[in-house]
């Protein structure tokens, strides 16, 4: 008799619990049999990509017969350029989420410790769990990171410390000067990644200097994305920046060819499209307002955000009321997995989608 295949896989592996991503447009359409819904459902940018990084795309098309630059040399070197740091400071990623998963690999052993916020992005959760590491979730305060019990959780065996800033799910940000004086006051031999896929979208007053600590050599890896402001999440790509030493370590363990050619062309371009990035700010901002000022009205409490989704709190089930919007073609997240049992995660879309957003909700609150 063979033994039965969960045995033969990894033990870590036996307690992980796979993403479940918000589900794709067409889908949910084909199953209920609805035309134009909406997505809110993801962060995405729902204004599309720049129009400069789908000129790139069709330049780049011609050539996709060639392995890629390994190395991702120009939009290494724009990302470099971008934010003032050495090429050798940056790494590619498909996507920031692989390299949590490099840096999780490359770093953690079964017995030592990952620390982390219990409600954020579960990705971490889901690193520290394959990788054996022992998980110290850390539980949000005011629905924000409670940097003081988290570096309180430190102990000889931390090896990884994951800080989203913003958060998801809750968009909150802390203030810049706690999360400096964290980064400082953090053993210097303890990996702190700062997983800012939404830095881009911080209100000007909330915006930290984590660079500062990467460029005095400090062990941090800073993690940013092009899926989120940049428009660019279905290519898969995102870097990291971090001391050129930490770079090199991770580009040991890191797949030959693992960011593709035409998101390297695509993101190289959106990188310059200044004007792209600013309306898309410019629409979230007055967005976010719009939402937070409907669910206000409608006697729903609201996560002040940071990014570009909002976390509601609808006073009822969070999924059966997701499934409700469903019907009216509006596509949100019930966060009831991150304990969140009443909320709904949604993410800014362009007016008229907040609009629909909006009426949905009243529809299915009976307001
Ligand atoms: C969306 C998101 C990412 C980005 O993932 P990609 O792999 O770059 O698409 C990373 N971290 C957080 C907290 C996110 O919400």
């Amino acid at each position: 008799m063979t033994r039965p295949l969960e045995d033969l896989a990894s033990p870590y592996l036996r307690g992980l619990i796979p993403y479940s991503p918000g589900k794709p447009i067409q889908e949910v359409e084909r199953e209920l049999g609805i035309r134009d819904s909406v997505k809110l459902a993801s962060n995405e940018n729902p204004l599309g990509p720049s129009p400069l990084a789908l000129a790139a795309l069709r330049d780049a098309l011609a050539d996709i017969h060639r392995y890629p630059d390994g190395s991702g040399y120009r939009l290494s070197q724009a990302l470099a350029k971008h934010w003032d740091v050495s090429s050798d400071m940056v790494i590619l990623g498909n996507g920031s989420n692989e390299l949590l998963e490099l840096a999780g690999r490359c770093f953690l052993m079964p017995g030592e410790e990952a620390v982390y916020a219990k409600q954020a992005f579960i990705v971490y959760d889901m690193v520290a769990q394959v990788t054996g590491a022992t998980k110290v979730a850390v539980p949000l305060k005011n629905f924000t990171h409670d940097l003081e019990a988290m570096r309180a959780a430190i102990s000889p065996r931390t090896k990884l410390v994951f800080v989203a800033n913003p958060n998801n799910p809750t968009g909150t940000a802390v203030p810049p000067r706690a999360l400096e004086d964290f980064l400082a006051a953090v053993p210097p031999d303890v990996l702190v990644i700062v997983d800012e896929a939404y830095y881009e979208y911080l209100p000007p007053d909330l915006v930290p200097d984590t660079l500062r600590f990467v460029r005095t050599g400090r062990l941090v890896l800073l993690l940013r994305t092009f899926s989120k402001i940049y428009g660019l999440a279905g290519l898969r790509i995102g870097y990291g920046i971090g001391p050129a030493p930490l770079i090199a370590l991770l580009n040991r363990a890191r797949q030959p060819f693992n960011t593709n050619s035409l998101a390297q062309a695509a993101a190289t371009a959106a990188l310059r499209d200044e004007q792209h990035v600013a309306s898309t700010r410019r629409i979230t901002e007055a967005g976010l307002r719009y939402l937070a000022e409907q669910c206000r009205a409608l006697g729903l409490s609201v996560v002040p955000s940071a990014a570009n989704f909002l976390l509601v709190d609808v006073g009822r089930p969070g999924p059966a009321t997701a499934d409700a919007l469903l019907r009216h073609g509006v596509i949100v997240r019930p966060m009831a997995g991150y304990g969140f049992l009443t909320h709904l995660r949604i993410s800014i879309g362009t007016p008229p989608e907040n609009e629909r957003c909006i009426a949905a909700l009243k529809a299915v609150l009976g307001k």
